[in-house]
């Protein structure tokens, strides 16, 4: 990718012809030898893509092995020989890292565990309701809370489901890979025969085959686990004939949010620390200073604002988090700055966006999302999971519980 483009899916291959098979793993093994022929830069590209600049590995999407003490990812991280830094992240700090006085940043660590709290007496009652129900009319940290919902959820609060949030199950240990979260997938990925820039526009589900057609052909199966992201269900990017009305409801409860990253260079010599633009203002990014000591500033911003800046492209986005950061470090951080690489989740025509989010009314949807259907359409993905969803653990355990449903449905 370039520095100011959207993240690039590896698409359009030129194999003319394509044969159905009947064997799909030959056929995607055929894909596979093809894609790797056509695309040898970067075949992958999902939201957990690493790219690497100056050697130095980029998350532009995940980065923190989440609830790591619960985290399959994290012993799997081992045994593939990653180094794991497990140093826990110190996000409150960011406060007087910022300008604001310890006292203050006290009272925003008391009032967002208060927020917490109420969120969760919220969604003990019957009415499943948005997020922002549980603010203290007119208070003080109201609008930091909201951009850290956008961080956390890539979605403001009035969208945000209680009952769903409170599900998410957070120990609060977060860790990182030195070698980046992408390289850890790659590794898991090696030797699958993965069809890379081959979508799937529609499932045909008649028969007693099913019938996936693709960009390339059409593969025949007999079970098939359906692992996009919600939004492309919703949107009917992919098609299922029969039609699955309540697939397509469950997607559009669970709408993709968006967050997104902006990576700079830093020729500086500042301690690792966390930074918050602003606490007063919503549009505002959270910032990352030279993460392991590397001489990196990533930025991370969500909701409407991010939004909003993918719309207006990557020289807005360096603007606006350079006049930031000559805010909170100096106006000769300027010189010291050199924007390098930005995601554009939104605009990522295979990924529509970051992760999913239930709005408020629609916590079950996940479930209703994950079900099977007619024990041969498996689904999986974040929005799948009940209480690790908007993370990679949490589509992954779905991956692995689709593929044992499928399995053991094989030989029933
Ligand atoms: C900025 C950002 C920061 C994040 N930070 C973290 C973090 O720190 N920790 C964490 O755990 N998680 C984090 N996440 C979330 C995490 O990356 C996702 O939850 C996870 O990657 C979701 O996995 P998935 O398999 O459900 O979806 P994806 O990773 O989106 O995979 C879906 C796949 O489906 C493919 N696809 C789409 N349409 C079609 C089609 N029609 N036919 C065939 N294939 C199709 C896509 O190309 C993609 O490969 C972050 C995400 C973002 C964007």
């Amino acid at each position: 990718m370039s520095e100011s483009a959207p993240i690039q899916h590896p698409n359009g291959l030129t194999s003319g012809d394509f044969t159905e098979a009947d064997e799909p793993l030959r056929l995607f093994a055929a894909w596979f030898s093809d894609a790797t022929r056509s695309e040898p830069a970067d075949p992958s590209a999902m939201t957990l893509a690493t790219v690497d600049a100056d050697g130095v590995p980029m998350d532009l999407g995940c980065e923190w092995l989440h609830s790591a003490d619960r985290n399959v990812l994290a012993p799997l991280a081992e045994e593939f020989g990653f180094s794991i830094n497990k140093q826990r992240p110190d996000w409150t700090t960011r406060l007087r890292n910022s300008g604001e006085s310890e006292a203050a940043e006290a009272d925003w660590a008391a009032e967002r565990d208060a927020f917490y709290w109420a969120v969760h007496r919220l969604a003990e009652q019957p009415e499943d309701a948005p997020c922002s129900a549980a603010l203290v009319p007119g208070g003080r940290w109201n609008t930091l809370l909201n951009a850290t919902s956008t961080w956390a959820n890539a979605v403001e609060l009035d969208r945000l489901s209680a009952k769903d949030n409170d599900r998410y199950e957070d120990t609060g240990v977060n860790w990182r890979l030195h070698r980046g979260y992408g390289r850890l997938f790659e590794a898991l990925a090696e030797g699958l025969p993965i069809a890379y820039g081959t979508a799937a526009t529609h499932i045909d589900h008649h028969g007693a085959e099913i019938a996936i057609e693709t960009g390339r052909g059409t593969v025949r199966a007999a079970r098939v686990i359906v692992a996009v992201p919600s939004a492309i269900i919703a949107e009917e990017r992919l098609v299922f004939d029969p039609p699955l009305p309540d697939k397509l409801a469950a997607a559009a409860g669970l709408p993709l949010g968006l967050a997104d990253k902006l990576f700079f260079h830093f020729d500086g010599d500042a301690p690792e620390r966390f930074l918050i633009g602003s606490t007063r203002r919503h549009e505002t990014m959270t910032y990352q200073v030279r993460p392991f000591g590397r001489p990196r500033i990533n930025c991370f911003f969500g909701g409407r604002f991010a939004a909003s800046l993918e719309r207006e492209g990557f020289d807005a986005m360096a603007a606006f988090a350079t006049d930031e950061l000559a805010g909170l470090l100096g106006g000769d951080v300027r010189q010291r700055l050199k924007p390098l690489a930005a995601s554009f989740w939104r605009q990522d025509e295979f990924a529509r966006g970051s992760y999913s989010y239930a709005l408020p009314g629609h916590a079950d949807d996940r479930g209703k999302l994950a079900t099977p259907v007619d024990g041969r359409l498996f689904f999986a993905g974040e929005a799948c999971s009940l209480h690790f969803f908007s993370t990679a653990h949490g589509a992954y355990e779905t991956g692995t519980a689709a593929a044992e449903a499928a399995l053991a449905s094989l030989l029933r």
